[in-house]
Parts: structure tokens; C-alpha cells; sequence
């Protein structure tokens, strides 16, 4: 969406330039299209462009099957690097809804499953940066880092713990993730009847 703004902001700007400059015959539509685009394009290489939640399965995170390939997954880095994606937040996402048919849900067994989970997300972010690929992505837990890293003309990967179920009921496991390179982590309220507590 961040995108889209951009653009959709370049193309109200350079209507309100083209149309303003006192031109007596405005440029074809081709033209004002090429400039909006070739501006478009320049601010796209000069910021850190950032998608700030990518869901992924740890299933593709394998020797076999990984982001080092072009995959049928809307992200995986051929295409970071071919669309101009710099940074991501890997979503570290697992949700009740399901759990809740477990009749262990929302019990020591169920949460201990939860957590579990949430742990093989973040091993599998690790297995990329440091397995998979080190020379093409590095993991970030500071906005320096990600500077830093953007400089070394590497991807960004960072961490991002969406949804507290993996808590349970173990506020200290805030902690715990954050030193797991948690940067980030919201609250969610789907249908999930003990979500975000
Ligand atoms: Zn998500």
C-alpha cells in the first residue's frame, strides 16, 4: 500500500505541475506517464523500501525449497532483488483459531505447541540469513543495522511477532523474544477469542 501511495501521490503532483507550469497545450498522457514513472522510480532506488509483514511457512525454509529460489511465494529474494525490496518484516504469526478445536487449547499443552511454533519461525529466519544466503540478507534488530546493512547493498531481514499467542501466559517470553530479534509485535483481534490478552 505504501507503494501504491507513492505513486498514486506522484501522479496527482506532476498533474498539478504539468497542468500549473502555463503550458497552452498539456503533454500527452504517454509523456506525463514516463515522468511520473521515471521519478517514481528515482525515489524507489534512493529510499529503503520496507514491507512491514510477510507471513511465511517454515516449509520453505529447507535446504531443499528456500527464499535462494524463485518460488511460487509472493516474496523470496529473485524478486526482493528484482522489484527493488529492501527490507522486510518477517511475520512471526501463529494464530488460535485453529488451535481452539485442540482440546488442549488455551492449556500448558496447547500454549507449549504455540510457543513451539513460533520458535520454528525464528529459526527459519535464521536459517536464511546465516544458512541460506549470508551473502545476500542479513537479519537487522536496530534501525542502524538496517543502514548498515543497506549500504553493504545486502536484503534486510527483520523480525516481527504478530499476534501474543505464543506468550501464553508467560509475560517474560516478551523478553525472551525480543532477544530472539523480535523488533516488533502487535496485538491481534481476528476472531480469536483469547487473542491479545
Ligand atoms: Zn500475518
Amino acid at each position: 500500500m505504501y507503494g501504491y501511495g507513492i505513486f498514486a501521490g506522484l501522479a496527482i503532483a506532476s498533474f498539478i505541475w504539468l497542468s500549473g507550469c502555463g503550458a497552452s497545450k498539456p503533454l500527452p498522457v504517454s509523456v506525463t506517464e514516463d515522468l511520473t514513472m521515471k521519478k517514481a522510480k528515482e525515489i524507489h532506488e534512493r529510499i529503503v523500501t520496507l514491507d512491514t509483514h510477510v507471513d511465511f511457512t517454515p516449509a520453505n525454509f529447507t535446504d531443499q525449497r528456500n527464499y535462494t529460489q524463485r518460488l511460487d511465494t509472493q516474496l523470496n529474494l529473485p524478486k526482493m532483488f528484482e522489484g527493488g525490496l529492501d527490507a522486510v518484516f518477517f511475520s512471526i504469526f501463529v494464530s488460535q483459531t485453529r488451535e481452539a478445536q485442540n482440546p488442549d487449547a488455551f492449556m500448558p499443552a496447547g500454549y507449549e505447541r504455540a510457543y513451539k511454533a513460533a520458535i520454528e519461525k525464528f529459526d527459519a529466519v535464521h536459517r536464511l540469513v546465516e544458512r541460506f544466503a549470508p551473502d545476500k540478507i542479513a537479519l537487522a534488530s536496530t534501525a542502524a543495522d538496517v543502514k548498515r546493512i543497506h549500504a553493504a547493498g545486502k536484503k534486510i531481514a527483520l523480525i516481527g511477532v504478530e499476534n501474543g499467542y505464543p506468550l501464553s501466559e508467560d509475560i517474560g517470553r516478551v523478553k525472551e523474544f525480543c532477544a530472539t530479534d523480535g523488533n516488533g509485535m502487535d496485538y491481534r483481534r481476528s476472531d480469536d477469542r483469547l487473542s491479545s490478552r
